[in-house]
């Protein structure tokens, strides 16, 4: 297949994820079905027909306004649609193998949809982190990096290291300094990128949220939606970890 095609068709499938990912993200932390009922209108509970439903291009067409009753739709939708789809073409064109594409595009999906939910709403769903774990298990068996065993260390170093910093700092700080969520996400990032980049996540992550979110927590002291920053980390990881731990090795350790 040219070359071209197979890019048109990453995009067209990166956008339709897109689109389920949107559905994911409103009814899995409100525990309601993904795959009941159709998709409706969040304001008049209209169901939407398919031509009220194509990625992103509906949204431009009907300039975000509901048919029915000319409620705004959230630019969200849309957002998380060409997201999606640029992460898939991404995965594409970054990789050089099939399966590692593959298994960056799932990754960085369940990423995006983790960080938006708790962005929205302090939840990290178990579809996105275990269901994830599951997948990232079960990626680790196609050739390539990671392999089974070391997927499977990154996936319990990286949960076994959050659980001892949750109680450590609950009893520090007498009040819980890391949820559920945030655990079984970090074994989820563990078991897609193995032991070593599941700690700089870990750091990556840490380092993002204190410069960015840091002063807003201290002034408004909203609580910090971490899965968002190790979203972020996990995704710097993808692309620059090698890179990371190089210039670590070569400048600060001096070998
Ligand atoms: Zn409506």
């Amino acid at each position: 297949m040219p070359e071209l095609l197979i890019l048109i068709y990453t995009a067209i499938f990166g956008l339709a994820i897109g689109s389920f990912l949107n559905v994911c993200i409103v009814r899995l932390p409100a525990g309601r079905s993904i795959l009941r009922p159709r998709s409706a209108c969040p304001a008049c509970g209209r169901q939407l027909r398919w031509y009220e439903n194509i990625p992103v291009l509906s949204f431009l067409a009907l300039r975000g306004r509901c048919l029915g009753c000319k409620g705004p739709i959230s630019i969200r939708y849309p957002l998380v649609e060409l997201a999606t789809g640029l992460i898939w073409v991404g995965s594409y064109l970054y990789f050089e193998t099939v399966w590692q594409a593959l298994s960056a595009a799932i990754f960085g999906t369940l990423l995006l949809g983790i960080a938006v939910t708790d962005a929205r709403e302090y939840i990290i769903p178990d579809e996105f982190s275990l269901g994830g774990l599951v997948l990232g298990l079960a990626l680790s068996l196609a050739p390539g990096r990671p392999t089974p065993l070391w997927s499977l260390a990154g996936a319990g170093l990286a949960f076994a290291l959050m659980y001892g910093v949750a109680v450590v700092g609950e009893w520090a700080f007498k009040k819980p300094a890391l949820g559920g969520g945030d655990i079984k996400m970090l074994a989820m990032i563990g078991a897609f990128l193995g032991p070593l980049h599941a700690v700089l996540t870990i750091f990556v992550g840490s380092v993002v949220g204190a410069v960015i979110f840091g002063p807003i927590a201290l002034k408004t002291g909203r609580l910090v939606p971490f899965g968002v920053f190790l979203a972020v980390g996990a995704a710097v990881v993808v692309l620059w970890g090698d890179a990371l731990v190089g210039w670590y090795v070569t400048h600060i350790l001096r070998l």
